[in-house]
């Protein structure tokens, strides 16, 4: 028998060893992987007033970044500079990141005149093996254009290296989620048009081993909208939405983790 002295200090040593592997087991911060789209030779597309989307991407990711370690993110871009990436070495950079998300950033473009004038909104995109819609196709077909042409071998086969990623079934629904939550507040905060979440096969989203969406912030071929991505303040919005989204999700799946974690039966 010990005395109750000994009895209350093994106590206290009991409860802070069990207090050690919880501080350990401390959720490291979200490591985020931002990709500002195109760069270099490659300039995207291109506004009415001659805006360039590689730099509207770029501007808006920098921004992004900012708010996401505000909220004590670590994150990486892609690119930090005005440089030709290749969209699958995008890929394999950021899964060597091991990103807990994946956020493409890019601003869309109408191929007529008419619709230029047209078409405006935000679109928020996850991986599919078919487009959501015809436009959600051109979109993609856009966006894939420095991609892997035919002749580059294995990669040709689109429908095998979609069909791959989606085996990574938890990430998929996980990236519909950020989806819903980042577009949710990109159209709450900006009231541009909202042109839905949608689908469509990108070659920068396949084969990353986290969530991963691409966000097309505007249409930059918009003679009103296109103006407006290159503004400050409206890139401020945009940034500030986006991280607010991610927020949002991050409590979603933090949430849905912890209670697997607790209701997990004991070993
Ligand atoms: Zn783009």
């Amino acid at each position: 028998m010990l005395a109750p002295m000994a009895r209350s200090l093994l106590v206290i040593a009991a409860v802070m060893l069990a207090g050690v592997p919880a501080v350990a087991r401390a959720a490291p911060p979200p490591v985020i992987v931002i990709d500002p789209g195109h760069g270099g030779a490659a300039d995207g597309a291109v506004g009415a007033d001659g805006s360039k989307e590689k730099n509207v991407c770029l501007q808006i990711a920098r921004r992004l970044r900012t708010h996401l370690e505000a909220l004590g993110a670590r994150v990486f871009l892609t690119r930090e500079k005005d440089v030709d990436v290749h969209l699958s070495d995008r890929v394999a950079w950021a899964n060597r990141r091991s990103p807990s998300l994946f956020i493409s950033v890019h601003a869309n473009s109408m191929p007529t005149r008419k619709l230029r004038e047209r078409i405006m909104g935000i679109e928020t995109y996850f991986l599919s093996a078919s487009a959501s819609g015809t436009e959600a196709a051109f979109t993609a077909d856009r966006e894939n254009a420095e991609g892997p042409s035919t002749s580059d071998g294995p990669h040709d086969d689109t429908l095998a290296f979609i069909l791959a990623d989606l085996q990574r079934a938890e990430s998929h629904a996980d990236s519909s989620r950020l989806a819903y939550a980042v577009h949710a507040r990109l159209i709450e905060a900006t009231q541009a048009t909202d042109r839905g979440v949608q689908q469509a096969p990108f070659y920068v989203l396949n084969g990353l081993e986290a969530p991963a969406i691409l966000v097309e912030v505007g249409y930059i071929s918009h003679p009103v909208e296109g103006k407006r991505l290159s503004d400050k303040a409206y890139q401020e919005k945009l940034a500030q939405a986006i991280a607010a989204g991610v927020k949002d999700f991050l409590a979603q799946v933090g949430g849905r983790d912890a209670e697997k974690t607790a209701t997990a039966p004991a070993p």
